[in-house]
């Protein structure tokens, strides 16, 4: 599978679509998911085109992989999570119903989120 340029995020980076913006470097991008599913939800994405978690930490240069796990850090930081808990996610692929296919970390929190997952059959 190729990375898709015309992926919702690639637009994004490319400043064709709109985005609120919390955190932005050389490397990554920031910004509160469109639907969120917690007061917190924000995605961060890596600039650079990889399709998923398996592609980036299989592909990305390292100092790519450093200013993106920094990055989750000081946004969690700069939104208050660590004292309360936050989670992260990354779905991957058809079974980890991933939507958009450029790699990128939910950043959840703000409540208590419950259980992880309700058990797939
Ligand atoms: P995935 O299911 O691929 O892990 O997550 C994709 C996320 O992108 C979803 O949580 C969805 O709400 C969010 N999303 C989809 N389109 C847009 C958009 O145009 N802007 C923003 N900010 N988020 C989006």
């Amino acid at each position: 599978m190729s990375y898709d340029v015309n992926n919702i995020f690639a637009k994004i980076l490319r400043g064709e679509i709109p985005n609120d913006t919390v955190y932005e470097d050389d490397y990554v991008l920031a910004f509160r998911d469109l639907y969120p599913k917690a007061p917190v939800h924000i995605l961060v994405i890596p600039k650079g085109e990889y399709i998923d978690v398996a592609d980036f930490g299989a592909h990305a240069k390292e100092k790519e992989i450093a200013a993106f796990w920094r990055a989750v850090a000081v946004i969690a930081e700069e939104q208050g999570l660590p004292a309360g808990g936050f989670r992260t996610i990354a779905n991957t692929g058809l079974h980890g119903g991933q939507e958009v296919p450029h790699f990128h970390v939910h950043i959840l929190g703000g409540k208590a989120l419950g259980p992880m997952l309700a058990k797939a059959a």
